[in-house]
């Protein structure tokens, strides 16, 4: 039987990444993923596909609808959903298959079947045909993730009732879809198809759209959307959803408590994810998940079984990528006897609409919440000639900073690139610089990080130079 210092159970961007770090520090390192292609939900079922289809579909909506104002004329654009999926498809695979040469690189062993606990030492593996051999591992890493998640009334059928899974292998473009849930995923899948010309409607149970983010994200991201056909159903609670052959139908009530209902091609169910645990046998190895089905962990992401450990969307926290990347190699270097850290507070969020909207640190109702004296410095995107030059004028920037200290609490921006310009606030507040810092840097002009610049100009003095 195989003995390893480490074995990883799931190859999303926690475990794969894990893989790596371990590798490089000396660990012989196993790595099992029960699908037959590396990567988890973020290479084949989410931040990639997602957003080759969001550039896509982008293009296509540019060439609709900006290309005339730049004096370029086109005729005859059609959007060919059909190409854009095999597209979306070849770049997933591409993706996908620089994860196996990574694990080949690294002197990976990599396993392909279902990891399920014979005891806290020893992980069995069974692959799609039912065979299975077992493995020994002085140290395990559960990166199993997560799944989309539902309530009561909106089980996907995957037909009609679709979740992100569906939503990112369509073969027509629906005249109309209904979206439940106004999160990332339902305005980042929304825009896909409202670009191509769907009429999207968002219906949403809180009373913003991106509800955790800063208010001043949502309200700016609203008008956005309904200038691209958005139309959103706030504090609508879902009673049902329906498959009715060619369609679908749905029942909420709205926030009077009366019954209101849609129609529409396809329902997109995007409600959140849930942690994804089934297959592991964790009571083989007693490991402990809690009521929400999340493994639970310690701040060092120590299970309550010494040599299991668990990173990414199956702990908690966000469910973002990035993070479950940060958890990996935090684990790795811990295995190896290193001391390392995680500023949880600075894992930036964005949201891939266009424009983005990118944020980090502590929103302005937070700080509020916990009576922080705050200011608050903010630039719109139309004052820069950037933005004229590109005609690309919707957003803000909002930096927050101590009213004593002047340090930045938070950054939250709606901007062409967003999700790139929001680095130099992570940066900054790593090193927890104050607005005036960030004021006093040169930035090169013309760009969109003159906001930031002028943002924090504002934050300082209300000095902003150009408005
Ligand atoms: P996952 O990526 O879910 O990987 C878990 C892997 O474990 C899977 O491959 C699964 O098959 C495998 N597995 C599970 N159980 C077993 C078992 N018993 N044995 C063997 N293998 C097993 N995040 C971002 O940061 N940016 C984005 O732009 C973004 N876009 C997204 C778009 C969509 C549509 C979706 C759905 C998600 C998006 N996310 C995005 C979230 C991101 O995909 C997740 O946060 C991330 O993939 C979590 O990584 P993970 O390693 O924890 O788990
Ligand atoms: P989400 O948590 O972002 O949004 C869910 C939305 O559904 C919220 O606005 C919530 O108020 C609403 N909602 C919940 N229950 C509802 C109900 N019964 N009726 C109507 N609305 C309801 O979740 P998501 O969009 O499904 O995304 C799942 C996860 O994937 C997120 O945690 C996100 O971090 C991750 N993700 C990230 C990105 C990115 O980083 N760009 C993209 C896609 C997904």
């Amino acid at each position: 039987m195989s003995s390893y210092d480490v074995t990883i159970i799931g190859s999303g961007p926690g475990g794969y990444v894990a893989a790596i770090r371990c590798a490089q520090l000396g660990m012989k390192t196993a790595l099992i993923e029960k699908y037959d292609t590396l990567g988890g939900t973020c290479l084949n079922v989410g931040c990639i596909p997602s957003k080759a289809l969001l550039d896509s579909s982008e293009h296509y909506h540019n060439a609709t609808h900006t290309f005339d104002s730049h004096g370029i004329s086109v005729s005859n654009v059609k959007a060919d959903i059909k190409k854009m999926i095999q597209r979306k498809e070849d770049v997933v695979s591409q993706t996908c298959n620089g994860i196996k040469f990574l694990m080949d690189k690294n002197n990976i062993d990599v396993f392909h079947g279902t990891g399920s606990f014979v005891s806290n030492t020893q992980v069995e593996i069974t692959d799609a045909k039912g065979k299975s051999q077992k493995i020994d591992s002085k140290n395990i890493i559960l990166a199993t993730g997560s799944k989309p998640n539902f309530f009561p009334g909106m089980e996907p059928d995957k037909k009609r009732i679709i979740t992100s899974t569906e939503a990112l292998k369509l073969n027509e473009i629906p005249k109309k879809m209904l979206v439940i849930g106004g999160g990332v995923i339902g305005l980042e899948l929304g825009s896909v198809y409202a670009r191509l010309g769907t009429q999207v409607e968002v219906i949403e149970f809180a009373k913003t759209i991106i509800p955790t983010m800063d208010v001043s994200m949502s309200k700016e991201l609203t008008k956005v959307l309904k200038k691209e056909g958005f139309k959103f159903h706030l504090e609508h609670r879902v009673q049902a959803v329906k498959n009715k052959g060619k369609g679908v139908t749905l029942t909420a009530l709205n926030k009077k408590g009366e019954e209101v209902s849609f129609e529409a091609d396809y329902c997109l169910v995007a409600v959140g994810r849930k942690p994804y645990t089934d297959g592991l046998k964790l009571e083989n190895a007693g490991v402990k998940a809690n009521d929400r089905g999340q493994i639970e962990v310690n701040d060092h992401l120590q299970t309550n079984v010494p040599n299991i450990y668990a990173i990414g969307d199956v702990v908690r926290g966000a469910m973002l990528a990035h993070k479950a990347e940060e958890e990996g190699v935090y684990v790795a270097e811990l295995l190896a006897g290193q001391k390392p850290h995680i500023n949880y507070n600075l894992i930036p969020g964005v949201v891939y609409t266009w424009p983005e909207v990118a944020s980090v640190g502590k929103t302005e109702q937070e700080l509020s919440a916990a009576g922080n004296e705050i200011k608050i410095g903010s630039f719109p995107i139309k004052a820069l000639g950037r933005a004229r030059a590109s005609m690309d004028i919707q957003g803000m920037v909002k930096i927050i900073s101590d009213a004593n200290t002047d340090e930045i609490l938070g950054v939250h921006m709606i901007a062409p690139r967003a999700a790139d310009l929001i680095m130099e606030a992570v940066v900054a507040m790593e090193y927890r610089a104050s607005a005036e810092d960030i004021a006093r840097i040169c930035h090169p002009h013309p760009t969109y990080s003159e906001a930031v610049k002028e943002a924090a100009l504002d934050a300082t003095e209300s000095r902003a130079l150009h408005i």
